[in-house]
């Protein structure tokens, strides 16, 4: 299927930005509200989201940690100089898949897998990588298919 959704991808690169987004957007919200995302955890357990200052100050206030100490217990840099959590799966990722700073988490991780809003041109490679990881992407690129390769 990897091979069929590169077809896929390269045929979109060349719609229009707002018909790109639209059908993006309104696919994403069709198939996450049937999908279940405690039943997987692919992204909380594989992918190391980018966590920014910000995240990590709203992080400490709801773990009530001091900046420095969440950046010192939970997270590492890597080699494009961005923290990291320095463990997959994630420190806060518990039982049933349940994130334990949900309402706090990293904003990489609430927009995750990055289909449900605009600027889906810069993101059309990245969704195809996503594609091998997050079956809701998956699922979207199966109900965008007829209306793009028809
Ligand atoms: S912070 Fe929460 S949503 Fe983000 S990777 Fe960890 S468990 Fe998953
Ligand atoms: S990989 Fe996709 S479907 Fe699975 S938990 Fe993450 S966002 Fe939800």
């Amino acid at each position: 299927m990897y091979k069929e959704n590169k077809k896929l991808i390269e045929k979109l690169k060349r719609w229009k930005r707002k018909d790109l987004d639209e059908l993006f957007i309104a696919a994403h919200e069709e198939v996450f509200a049937a999908l279940d995302c405690r039943k997987c955890g692919n992204c909380c357990k594989d992918l190391g989201p980018k966590v920014n200052n910000r995240d990590i100050e709203r992080i400490g206030k709801f773990i009530n940690m001091r900046a420095g100490k969440v950046r010192n217990n939970y997270l590492d840099v890597d080699e494009d100089n961005d923290f990291v959590f320095n463990r997959m799966p994630c420190p806060f990722l518990k039982e049933e898949n349940f994130c334990s700073i949900y309402e706090a988490r990293p904003r990489a991780c609430a927009e995750y897998p990055h289909t449900g809003y605009p600027n889906m041109q810069k993101r059309l490679n990245l969704t195809l990588r996503n594609s091998t990881i997050c079956p809701g992407v998956y699922r979207i690129l199966n109900l965008i298919r007829p209306e793009v390769m028809d």
